[in-house]
């Protein structure tokens, strides 16, 4: 039985299914569409470029094609654990000899008055990508709340479509959470370079309307930004809602061991949701991010059947902006170096983070050598020598 309805619970289908696992497979997902990609919404499918059907994680027969029984536009309300019953929204039950938790994350919540109002969203479904779309067809002033992924995805593709753009960040930097001063600095400059106005170090104090609709976002200093739409992108937290109500161990998302099992062992979760420990970096962590679904989900699903199988697998982030393709492999949380290979001019370079000597992630923009040969470094806790890590000349793959 899997709960959630995205990148993990397909994955864990397949292995399942790939594996032999004869027995009886369900899936309860909220939201009333078959799995699909989510990365899209913020890019190709947000700018009308990519169509719905391409979104589709598998066509509609690959579901009856592996015997997986769908109950779509169901939230699952209840883990009765000692009866091992899942109990859905519409008072139905259904019973698991083991459970994957794959319910991934939901947006934070704006705290600011007017955000109810008509033309605020946020994004996270399709259909939150279809009311976009469909209100900023006719909107001159797109205003983006968060300088993440969400935010920066989202200035793009509204500048592609021509809109006057605004993203107010609360920090001091752009995608202040996940990488390094230096390429937050490039990032802005390429989104200045495109017209994008970034604010950095400003709180949104209220946003207001007329009539209902949203008209204007004012920040903490009083400035006034004119908005006839506005995306908020201020982070997720885990879905883990489910979890707690039924007891399970959950410290910023659900607490899982090496097997990607929960505090109670016929239960495992997966994905966003899942606060799991990470063998390369000896510490727990919960990965928002496409690929560390499908592994983690993939690993679940192995366990599940009995094959006994630690997750061990280096993470990595994608972004698209523009012509830019970011390409994060590892973590660099609590770096102490950070070494440029290749040219922010050139608009191909690389940062690379280091502790103790130790190489322990990499950002590559238009890099995609960089990527591929740091990932058996860092997967293998190389210590290449700072010099010759700055110079592009020498490949990162004769560094091993
Ligand atoms: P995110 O990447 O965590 O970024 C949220 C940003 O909003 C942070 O910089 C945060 O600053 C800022 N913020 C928080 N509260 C704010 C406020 N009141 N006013 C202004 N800024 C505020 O999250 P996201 O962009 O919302 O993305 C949501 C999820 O989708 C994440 O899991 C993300 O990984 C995923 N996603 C991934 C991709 C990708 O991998 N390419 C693309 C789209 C979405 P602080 O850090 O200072 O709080």
């Amino acid at each position: 039985m899997i709960v959630g309805g995205g990148q993990a619970a397909v994955q864990a289908v397949d292995v399942l299914r790939r594996k032999g696992f004869k027995g009886e497979l369900s899936l309860v997902g909220e939201e009333p569409t078959l799995p699909y990609q989510r990365p899209p919404l913020s890019k190709k499918y947000l700018s009308g470029a990519l169509e719905r059907e391409r979104l589709a994680i598998r066509p509609e027969t690959y579901y009856a094609g592996h015997a997986v029984k769908t109950w779509l536009g169901r939230r699952a309300v209840q883990i009765e654990r000692a009866a091992q019953r899942l109990r859905l929204d519409d008072g139905s039950t259904l019973p698991y000899d083991a459970l994957l938790l794959a319910t991934g994350s939901l947006p934070r919540p704006l705290p600011a008055p007017g955000v109810e109002l008509a033309g605020v969203h946020f994004l996270r479904t399709m259909a939150d990508a279809d009311r976009i779309r469909a209100q900023w067809a006719d909107a001159r002033n797109v205003v983006v709340i968060g300088g993440g992924y969400i935010g920066l995805e989202t200035a793009a593709t509204a500048r592609g479509l021509g809109k006057e753009v605004t993203v107010i960040e609360m920090a001091d930097r752009v995608m202040n959470r996940v990488t390094s001063p230096e390429l937050s600095a490039f990032y802005e400059a390429e989104h200045a370079r495109h017209g994008v106005r970034i604010v950095n170090n400003e709180k949104v104090q209220e946003l207001r309307g007329d009539a209902g609709r949203v008209r204007s976002v004012i920040t903490a200093s009083g400035a006034e930004h004119p908005a006839d739409v506005v995306i908020v992108g201020v982070g997720v937290l885990p879905a883990d809602q489910l979890a707690r109500e039924a007891g399970l161990a959950c410290d910023n998302g659900i607490l899982s061991d090496e097997h990607c099992r929960t505090s109670d062992p016929n239960i495992y979760a997966a994905g966003d949701c899942a606060n799991h420990p990470n063998r390369h970096y000896g510490r727990r962590m919960r990965l928002e991010s496409v690929d560390n679904a499908f592994e983690q989900a993939g690993t679940a699903a192995l366990n599940i059947l009995g094959d006994v199988t630690p997750h061990d697998k280096l993470p990595w982030f994608w972004s698209d902006q523009y012509d830019l393709k970011l390409v994060i492999v590892g973590v660099c949380t609590g770096y102490d170096t950070a070494v440029l290979r290749g040219s922010p001019a050139q608009r191909s370079f690389s940062v690379c983070y280091l502790r103790d000597g130790e190489f322990i992630a990499i950002d590559t923009v238009n890099a995609p050598k960089d990527q591929i040969a740091a990932r058996k470094l860092i997967g293998a806790h190389g210590r290449p020598d700072s010099a010759r890590l700055a110079d592009p000349s020498v490949a990162l793959k004769d560094l091993a």
